[in-house]
């Protein structure tokens, strides 16, 4: 058996499939991830850095500007085969990292975001108000009109802590997991990546999908690009 027959095969079996999904997933999409070579303007720039609590403390136009870019990359994009070939799977439960709205554009409705979503701001001083965002015009630098803090993508930034809810619901499916599907993720964002020791801990199949993997723990490990592997393992 091929490793790919080898993991249609797990996952035929399998009565719980839980997708957790990375920043490579939408790469062929447009989205750069954050260990991609940054390109123009923000070439000089750590994303790692611009996305922390100590960078917008630091310049918050700076990282306001940042996410104004990349919410307009976004706006373009469009899911790709790997985004509908998950999509379609309706049984399947989506855990991802990224902050994107790609699955959800390909149809997928059981989508849990453990990093929040690029499509919404959040007060900084932790008043509680939120507001939708136009991913095509974003906003510049504002205040909350609440309580006079500074608004910022409602987006996880490294160093800060998941949102309670969705962690509970992603620890639960990855619970009751046959199979966890991994695609396009580093592993080295944690508490994210502890997610697959979790599933394997508690006796589910691991099989990962990257281009460039660096994770250890795997059942079938297939290298290479999502848009193309992913659909071959979940076409019926
Ligand atoms: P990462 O950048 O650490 O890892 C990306 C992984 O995807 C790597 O292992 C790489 O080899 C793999 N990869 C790249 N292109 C691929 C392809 N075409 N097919 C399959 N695999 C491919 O990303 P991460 O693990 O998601 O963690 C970093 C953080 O970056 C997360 O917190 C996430 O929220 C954030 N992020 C999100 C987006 C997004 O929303 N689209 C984009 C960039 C970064």
């Amino acid at each position: 058996m091929t490793d790919i027959e080898l993991a249609r095969d797990l996952l035929s079996r399998s009565r719980r499939v839980v997708g957790f999904s990375g920043a490579g997933l939408s790469s062929e999409s447009g989205i750069a991830t954050f260990r991609d070579r940054q390109t123009g303007l923000w070439a000089r720039y750590d994303p790692h850095e611009l996305a922390s609590p100590a960078g917008f403390a630091r310049d918050p136009g700076l990282v306001i500007d940042w996410y104004s870019h990349r919410r307009r990359v976004l706006d373009g994009a469009l899911p790709n085969d790997a985004h509908r070939a998950l999509a379609e799977r309706v049984d399947i439960t989506h855990i991802t990292q990224n902050v994107d709205r790609l699955l959800e554009k390909a149809g997928a409705t059981n989508v849990l975001h453990l990093h929040g979503t690029i499509d919404l701001d959040r007060c900084h001083a932790g008043c509680g108000y939120r507001e939708a965002v136009d991913l095509a015009d974003p906003p510049e630098l504002r205040t909350c009109p609440r309580c006079g803090g500074l608004l910022r993508p409602a987006v996880v930034w490294f160093g800060e802590p998941l949102p309670d809810r969705v962690w509970s619901d992603a620890v639960a499916a990855v619970k009751g997991a046959d199979t966890l599907l991994v695609v396009g993720t580093s592993g080295a964002v944690y508490p994210a990546a502890g997610l697959v020791d979790l599933a394997r801990a508690s006796g589910a199949a691991i099989v990962v999908v990257d281009a460039e993997p660096r994770m250890s723990t795997a059942d079938v490990m297939l290298v290479g690009k999502a848009a193309g592997i992913v659909p071959q393992l979940l076409d019926q």
